[in-house]
């Protein structure tokens, strides 16, 4: 390797640093543009992250950069961020290009297993800064990211026929389905995982960058007789619910309660997802839906997974099983001091319960009742494993009405609530 491509790596890999820091700030603060991960249905598949390239860097030490024996290349280095990553040595570029392909990735780094930062869709434009054969630089949101070469072209490309792969709605665009992606933190708590989300975007000048996980509760098949752990450390359920308290596993997916007139819970979620959706994607949201029929096989670990690498926040929606038509409330994070303290909950608690007064705020705004102060705290599965705000809203009880109007006018509210703790 010749001393200007060691050069050139060392300011990539700085430069990356520092799109690692500025990504870290973004995803902590559950801003605009935090566009997590999505399916790798069109993306190159490549072998890239095998790729050994040695690196020397500044300070005179070296130290390999292989994807799959990243955690052998750890070192106490002020680099260790970087661990994993493999950055490629490219030609310097300043030029637009187009993407060529539909759901195609932009990723943190030049791996097919770092994160992604967003989909683009044939025809969108990005600036190249630097090309290989396989991977192109791309500045996204002002950040570094990386992208395939092969799925980028410096010609405009003509309209994108409509296929079934991507199926236009009137609100929003079916940019494809999200699958379980075992490399992904928690992954291989989910025993239900065959299923797929989808993700929508919004279309037009209204678009947000700001992605609402809208999970219809219940609705797996058989998710009933598989368990699951309640914790990612395994400490046992610091309050009863469906699960009691002490449990250290729970059933996947519950079948969900059935309401005083006979129609199943699994139901309402639904055509209140459905909804919910709508509005969204109607104010600029984009949208991943966890179910869209009555069976989606994905349990609560893998909703909640795909959540947290997909989308900025995560809303389930519930009935309760009570039969006072109590109202509506959000299930907060105990205040168990043993619970608050293990991660993921440590780090995320207080942006959960922040979602789940927002959307309490905007229900009641909308007219809805709302039981009590608004909210019971519950040990949820979803809860347990969420890096992103996370949110369990029981919407009413088994009497209460579900009808259309009812729906549209809890629809309202939860909109209402995602634009306050977006600030929008
Ligand atoms: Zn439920």
């Amino acid at each position: 390797m010749k001393t200007g491509m060691i050069r050139r790596n060392t300011k990539n890999k700085r430069a990356l640093y520092l799109a690692a820091l500025a990504l870290a700030a973004v995803v902590s603060g559950c801003q605009k543009g935090n566009h997590d991960v999505v399916s790798e249905s069109s993306e190159v598949r490549q072998k890239q992250e095998e790729t050994l390239i040695e690196i020397t860097i500044e300070d005179g030490s070296a130290e390999d950069e292989t994807r799959g024996g990243g955690a052998a290349a750890e070192s106490s280095s002020r680099e260790q961020t970087l661990v994993g990553e493999t950055i490629p040595a490219m030609e310097t570029r300043d030029e637009t290009v187009y993407v060529t392909g539909s759901d195609v990735n932009i990723r943190a780094s030049a791996s097919t297993s770092s994160q992604v930062m967003a989909v683009f869709q044939t025809g969108e434009k990005l600036r190249r800064t630097g090309y290989d054969e396989t991977w192109s630089r791309v500045e996204y949101n002002g950040v570094t990211c990386y992208i395939a070469s092969r799925y980028l072209s410096v010609s405009e490309p003509k309209q994108p026929e409509t296929t079934a792969a991507v199926a236009a709605s009137s609100q929003g665009t079916a940019d494809g389905s999200v699958t379980l992606d075992a490399s992904w933190k928690y992954a291989e708590f989910s025993k239900i995982n065959s299923g797929s989300a989808t993700l929508y975007k919004a279309k037009g000048d209204k678009r947000k960058g700001i992605t609402v996980c809208v999970n219809a509760g219940h609705g797996t098949s058989g998710g009933s007789s598989v368990k699951t752990q309640c914790h990612p450390d395994g400490t046992p359920k610091v309050t009863g619910g469906t699960t009691a308290a002490g449990a250290t596993s729970a059933v996947a997916v519950s079948s969900g309660m059935t309401f005083s007139d006979g129609t199943a819970e699994a139901k309402v979620t639904l055509a209140m997802a459905m909804k919910l959706k709508g509005r969204l994607l109607d104010a600029g949201y984009d949208v991943l839906m966890i179910r869209e029929s009555d069976d989606v096989q994905l349990d609560n670990v893998a909703r909640t997974v795909i959540a947290n690498n997909m989308a900025d926040c995560h809303i389930a929606l519930h009935w309760d099983s009570t039969t006072s038509d109590k109202g509506a409330f959000y299930m907060s994070v105990p205040s168990a001091s043993s619970y608050r303290a293990m991660e993921p909950v440590k780090s995320n608690w207080e942006k959960h319960n922040a979602l789940g007064e927002s959307l309490v705020a905007g229900l009641r705004d909308a007219g809805v009742k709302i039981f009590s102060g608004g909210s019971m705290e519950m040990d949820l599965t979803q809860t347990s494993y969420s890096t992103v705000p996370s949110i369990d809203i029981e919407l009413g009880d088994k009497v209460s009405d579900h009808s259309d109007a009812a729906l549209d006018k809890l629809a309202g509210g939860l909109l209402d609530g995602v634009n306050r703790y977006f600030g929008q």
